[in-house]
């Protein structure tokens, strides 16, 4: 994968995810009133949630191939769309 490619995949993996996650509330929406749980305060959190998992779950999980090897890099926390690599130590 390219880090253009990895770049859209963190913003868009996380909407798309909580989308999803929006959606099944909305399926499940007379149920969970009917057992007393806010529809509205679950889709909020729990969107949230599912897409800041996923956001780590790129971050961790997708690896981007290096440039100077080919080898598998991986997201440096906190690094703005920088990746390190595994194998030979350079980051791009
Ligand atoms: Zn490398």
């Amino acid at each position: 994968m390219s880090s253009s490619r990895h770049f859209v995949l963190s913003f868009f993996g996380p909407v798309v995810a909580g989308g999803v996650f929006c959606g099944f509330i909305l399926l499940l929406w007379s149920w969970l009133e009917r057992h007393h749980i806010s529809p509205l305060v679950t889709m909020l959190v729990g969107g949230l949630v599912v897409g800041m998992i996923t956001r780590r779950f790129v971050r961790n999980c997708v690896a981007v191939s290096c440039p100077f090897c080919g080898w598998k890099s991986y997201e440096i926390p906190g690094g703005g769309n920088r990746f390190a690599c595994k194998v030979c130590g350079n980051d791009h």
